[in-house]
């Protein structure tokens, strides 16, 4: 056990310096670094894949399992590496080999094919993508569903048919939810666009990080084209975030990484540099990042106790009365593209991309066939039609990247946060009277002693069902959903 500890802890060293690298790559690093940084970061990959991926490594797993105390947290650090261990072995080098270079190349050729709309050009790429994507599913294994391989590398245990009841129950409710939103007059959200100074835009999603219970002494927040959070240390997560002409923007986005980083953040102490600290999946990553930014910061209480300071930082709101203001950042509007998606329709473009992917997997669609399944997938389910593919199939760069089977992770987070929100509330009575007060305190803890304290301790579907007593339950959301837009809308 200490030998795998003291292996743990190189590997950890290397993982930390290709984190800090990935990060400067996106926040700082100057354009001519990018070849350079590229050839460092390929290095320091295959010296931790030799360092990981060998024989001496099984070993001191076997030997350290033998070790284990059952059900102690040895034990389970032992699954939590064993797990990377078999899907670092499983596949063959040049499997591993062929996917770098796929996605290093198809990221190239995606930019360019959105950028001239070029479906046709990007096709070559993605039929080796779903080509690679299904070996590597054979490699791996599963019992019943080819999807169920791939699913399983972004969340732990997670298969078709959990997506398939998920989304069976969402499209019902969803699909005419959208449409009697349709119906009715649009909030008004034009105040929302304009010219907002980037400092200010700085100081005050600051502010909002800080104030829900991030620790800037243990973190920073930076500028990046495509925010995400990242870190190496449970005393060293960085968010980042992007100011534009819309300026929820900012605040709902620095919301969001600040939710993964509280995430991060709260992993016990003593468990810092081990494979036990941090998140345990996407999807209870997601439901983290969607309660803070939508549970909390979409509510009317939040901008209740935020929107005079947010006046204060730009008069131009002075006008704008609190119930305006919530109604105009819940707008509801069936687009185009999923990252600038609400929380109603959200889901449904996550759902047309599962479908795509299941159907391609098992060759009932062709690659070549990908964008007209795609824009009439957006007419049934969206009522609205891509007029290209810019907009359409070639929006994502997932696919791009190799990863075949992630979307339905951010949906299951957004079902999660709703089934924990529940709980939380009956726990702390209401919660929006907390919010209002700016008091996060109460729900940071109750989210850190049920979820955050926990790490990697127990598989996701073992945290779900200690913290809800059951599993993924999309009936708190759709319920949660339906009251709040029934009340913006006069439905
Ligand atoms: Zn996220």
């Amino acid at each position: 056990m200490e030998r795998l500890k003291k292996r743990l802890t190189d590997l950890r060293a290397l993982e930390a310096a290709m984190g800090l690298m990935g990060w400067d790559q996106q926040c700082y690093m100057p354009k001519g670094g990018a070849e350079a940084r590229a050839l460092h970061l390929s290095t320091l990959s295959r010296m931790h894949h030799e360092l990981f991926a060998c024989s001496e490594m099984g070993d001191l797993l076997a030997e350290a399992a033998a070790e284990a105390e059952p059900g102690s947290l040895d034990a389970a650090m032992v699954r939590v590496v064993r797990r990377d261990y078999d899907k670092a072995t499983k596949l063959p080098p040049e499997l591993v080999e062929e996917q770098a270079r796929l996605s290093a190349e198809g990221h190239e050729v995606w930019v360019e094919a959105r950028r001239n709309d070029d479906f046709a050009s990007f096709a070559p790429i993605l039929r080796r993508v779903f080509e690679l994507n299904k070996r590597i599913a054979d490699c791996l294994g599963y019992e019943e569903h080819i999807y169920d391989a791939l699913l399983d590398l972004y969340e732990e245990g997670a298969t078709r048919n959990d997506c398939l009841r998920m989304y069976e129950a969402l499209k019902q409710e969803t699909v005419p939810l959208v449409r009697s939103i349709a119906e009715r007059p649009q909030n008004d959200d034009s105040f929302l666009h304009g010219e907002w100074d980037v400092e200010k835009q700085r100081e005050f999603t600051l502010r909002l990080v800080r104030a829900i219970g991030f620790d800037l002494e243990r973190g920073r927040q930076d500028v990046a084209p495509h925010p995400f959070c990242t870190g190496w240390s449970v005393n060293d997560i960085r968010l980042t975030t992007r100011f534009t002409s819309y300026l929820p923007s900012a605040i709902f986005g620095s919301l969001h990484e600040a939710g993964h980083g509280l995430y991060e953040q709260n992993s016990p102490k003593e468990w810092d540099q081990t494979p036990l600290a941090g998140g345990v999946s996407m999807a209870l990553h997601e439901s983290q990042s969607r309660t803070w930014e939508n549970l909390v910061g979409r509510s009317r209480a939040f901008w209740a106790r935020f929107l005079p300071d947010l006046q204060q930082a730009f008069p131009q709101l002075a006008g704008v009365d609190v119930d305006a203001f919530y109604k105009a950042v819940n707008r509801v509007q069936p687009s185009l593209i999923r990252v600038e998606a609400d929380e109603v329709t959200y889901n449904l473009h996550t759902l047309v991309r599962f479908e795509i992917e299941c159907e391609v997997l098992t060759d009932q669609l062709a690659v070549d066939d990908i964008p007209e399944a795609w824009n009439a997938k957006y007419e049934a389910y969206l009522g609205v039609r891509p007029p290209n593919d810019a907009n359409g199939c070639l929006q994502d760069v997932h696919w791009s990247g190799g990863m075949v089977g992630y979307f339905p992770t951010y949906t299951m987070g957004n079902i999660l946060s709703f089934q924990f929100w529940e709980l939380l509330a009956k726990d702390l009575g209401d919660p929006y009277a907390l919010i209002s007060r700016g008091e996060f305190a109460p729900l940071l803890d109750w989210l850190r002693e049920k979820i955050y304290s926990q790490g990697k301790r127990y598989t996701p579907k073992e945290l779900v069902r200690r913290v809800t007593g059951g599993e993924l339950d999309p009936k708190p959301y759709l319920a949660g959903l339906k009251r709040k837009y029934a009340e913006i809308y006069g439905l």
